[in-house]
């Protein structure tokens, strides 16, 4: 085999064996046949994967189960009695973490809230009582694998630096590398955005997708982009930021924490709309129901502008499918949805119109989709160390 060829031969079968781990624990227990559905591999090379899993001790295997003729499936679990991780959400207004073994199991969870974090030093003291609190749950803290962060910024994830904090602002701060030191484990961390829609595109309501965008309307405004199942991240991990695009112009354009004026967030988000108007989400929600007219007037400045937006990156990036989420749409998402509905078709170019847009209305615990990413990268198998 030519080097090249065995390149990507090593590449293909590294692919394959996370695909079989990443299924055994999230839907574990599973059989090999179900597997070989699952993942379109032949059952041979199902087999040959879990053989060599067995070896390792990654997985156990159960008692074969009743089936009409034939071999009994035997049903396949991930060893993960004694495989612990963390997950932790950072936002605006508070830390949250849990710790859950490698079944799934939720054992503990720890939280604080913030009115706003004063610093970056803060930020880490709060942190850090949080992790304290959940690492003296485990018997031995070497059995916990790694810490995986939500964060409601913006993080260059392959260094682990922050580039933007809730509250805190614009900067560089190394936060996994001054985590790495404090606790001697694996810290990983994505934007809360790209890690909701990483965890959607993988195993949720944008499994048949193949390129979509993924927006939050929440506290702030946040947003990520999937190209070929692909997270587009940008040449400096800005790309998806939604909140900041230019939105409102004349006496709408407000001064937005980025330096910018008009940006979507100023007048859309909790946070925004508290900032510049007075108002949380409940107040507006309710003054628009009860038709007030400056709320009503507000909320259709809003709407105009989400509507616009949204179809202008719908034409941009031409996605199959748009999911949209967060607090603001829990709020005002039945009156917002369906004038973007009733919107779209006329904003957006004929070719882009098949667009599918899917409300996720009860979004996943943040810190679990963190935990997640832990175990994305404990089943991520060292191309290097496989033999063929
Ligand atoms: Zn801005």
């Amino acid at each position: 085999m030519s080097g090249e060829r065995l390149k990507s031969h090593q590449l293909l079968k590294s692919i394959n064996q996370h695909k079989v781990m990443y299924l055994i624990h999230s839907e574990g227990p599973i059989s090999r046949v179900e597997l070989a559905e699952k993942t379109g591999l032949t059952q041979q090379t199902v087999t040959n994967i879990v053989n060599r899993l067995l070896e390792q001790d990654m997985v156990r295997e159960g008692e074969p189960v009743v089936s009409s003729g034939g071999r009994k499936p035997v049903p396949l679990t991930i060893n993960g009695s004694r495989l612990y991780a963390i997950g932790i959400e950072v936002a605006g207004k508070f830390i949250r973490g849990t710790l859950m073994d490698f079944r799934q199991e939720r054992i503990g969870a720890a939280s604080r809230s913030v009115s706003h974090y004063e610093s970056e030093e803060h930020l880490i003291t709060l942190l850090r009582s949080v992790m304290d609190e959940l690492i003296a749950l485990v018997p031995d803290p070497v059995l916990i694998k790694g810490a995986g962060m939500s964060i409601q910024g913006l993080v260059d994830s392959r260094r682990g630096v922050a580039l933007r904090l809730p509250g805190i602002g614009w900067g560089s701060f190394p936060l996994k590398e001054k985590l790495e030191e404090l606790y001697g484990i694996a810290f990983y961390m994505e934007n809360d955005v790209n890690l909701l829609a990483l965890g959607e595109n993988m195993n949720g309501s944008l499994n048949d997708s193949v390129h979509n965008i993924t927006l939050k309307f929440d506290y702030g405004i946040g947003g990520a982009i999937c190209a070929g199942k692909e997270l587009v991240t940008g040449s400096s991990f800005v790309a998806g930021e939604f909140g900041h695009y230019k939105a409102f112009t004349g006496k709408d354009a407000k001064k937005c924490h980025c330096g910018g004026y008009g940006c979507l967030t100023t007048l859309v988000s909790e946070s925004g709309l508290m900032k510049n108007e007075g108002l949380s989400i409940d107040e507006l929600a309710d003054g628009v129901r009860a038709g007030e007219p400056d709320k009503v007037s507000l909320y259709e400045r809003m709407a105009e502008a989400v509507c616009l937006a949204v179809s202008n990156v719908v034409t941009f990036l031409n996605p199959d499918h748009l999911l949209v989420t967060g607090s603001v749409l829990e709020k005002l998402g039945d009156l917002l949805l369906p004038e973007l509905h009733r919107r779209l078709p006329d904003y957006v170019p004929e070719t882009c119109r098949g667009v599918k847009i899917i409300h996720l209305q009860h979004k996943p615990d943040e810190t679990e989709l963190a935990v997640g990413l832990v175990v994305k990268k404990v089943f991520e198998v060292p191309v290097e160390s496989l033999s063929l």
